[in-house]
């Protein structure tokens, strides 16, 4: 029949585009063929946006596609800013959407020195933040960690200055080169974002992922870091962080050992602990946690984007 047959050719057709197309991939850059004057650049093309979505606790791969390097380019996002770093396609950089970042349209900037004409040149671009929902879990804990003795207090206090010193870390340098992995292989037990009480009483939402594993299941580097603290901490317990550069710090918690030292250089897969069950737990798990330029995203928003594509060596 000749309907069919011609319904046959443009799915064929379809299907064929398909498959030029990159599925999942982050889109790629077309290599000109000789460089394109600066004033034939749309200003929207200039810039693409890559994230599972834009929500809270969520990541924004922020692609450069304009001639300029990576060094000459400033970006600014809800009065944080940040670096752009050189990939195989182009500069890239990388910001987070916190879970108190205020929902709706938000005006991302990127500055760029030497643009069209030789002036410089500011780049906008309204990003839409939608709302998302974050389950509540109840949980029940020692109560040493709920109601805090005066020793306690003071600990936590003095912890929280070296956690809040690795956190704000901007390192210029990109350690990790490739994709980011899961530290633990299994389910998520606790997801990022969750509203927690314990013993019945609300704090602060949980800003990791738990991972479930059993004690003594080595927890691997997400990539290639640096370790800048490590340590016994109160609600942490033995806990390792990595600074990934250019604002990207993940921590490992509640490990049972750790066998990497602050100013390790550790590759992507290697073993930095142990998990364990020290710290504020319920049982034996692997909390992870990432932080992007001080904000608190979702450790999985990294490992689900296609950064082996983005950053692949050319
Ligand atoms: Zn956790």
């Amino acid at each position: 029949m000749i309907a069919g047959q011609k319904s046959r050719t443009a799915l064929a057709g379809i299907v064929a585009l398909a498959l030029l197309a990159p599925v999942g991939a982050l889109p790629t850059v077309e290599p000109a063929a000789e460089p394109a004057p600066e004033t034939a650049a749309e200003p929207a093309s200039l810039a693409r946006f890559e994230a599972r979505q834009f929500a809270p606790g969520e990541v924004v791969v922020v692609r450069w596609n304009g001639p300029q390097p990576a060094g000459s380019l400033e970006g600014r996002f809800l009065g944080r800013e940040f670096r752009f770093f050189e990939t195989n396609a182009g500069a890239a950089g990388m910001i987070g959407i916190d879970l108190d970042d205020p929902l709706g349209p938000a005006t991302l900037a990127i500055h760029c020195e030497n643009g069209a004409g030789g002036k410089d040149l500011v780049f906008t671009k309204k990003l839409a933040i939608v709302d998302k929902e974050f389950p509540t879990q109840e949980l029940t804990v020692e109560s040493k960690y709920v109601e805090l003795s005066p020793e306690n207090q003071k600990r936590t206090k003095e912890e929280g200055v070296l956690i809040r010193k690795a956190f704000v870390r901007n390192t210029p340098h990109r350690y990790f080169r490739e994709g980011f992995q899961s530290p633990v292989p299994g389910a998520q037990s606790g997801r990022f974002g969750e509203r927690r009480v314990f013993n019945g009483v609300p704090k602060s939402p949980h800003t990791g992922a738990d991972l479930r594993a059993q004690t003594g299941t080595p927890v691997l580097a997400t990539a290639e870091g640096v370790v800048i603290e490590t340590g016994d901490f109160f609600y942490l317990g033995n806990v390792v962080f990595l600074d990934h550069g250019y604002g990207l710090i993940s921590y490992y918690a509640h490990l049972s050992e750790i066998l990497v030292s602050e100013g390790d250089i550790v590759s992507g897969g290697q073993i930095l602990g142990k998990v364990g069950a020290t710290g504020r737990v319920t049982g034996p798990h692997l909390h992870w946690g990432v932080k992007l330029r001080d904000t608190r995203v979702d450790p999985f928003a990294l490992v689900e984007l296609d950064f082996d594509a983005l950053l692949a060596a050319p």
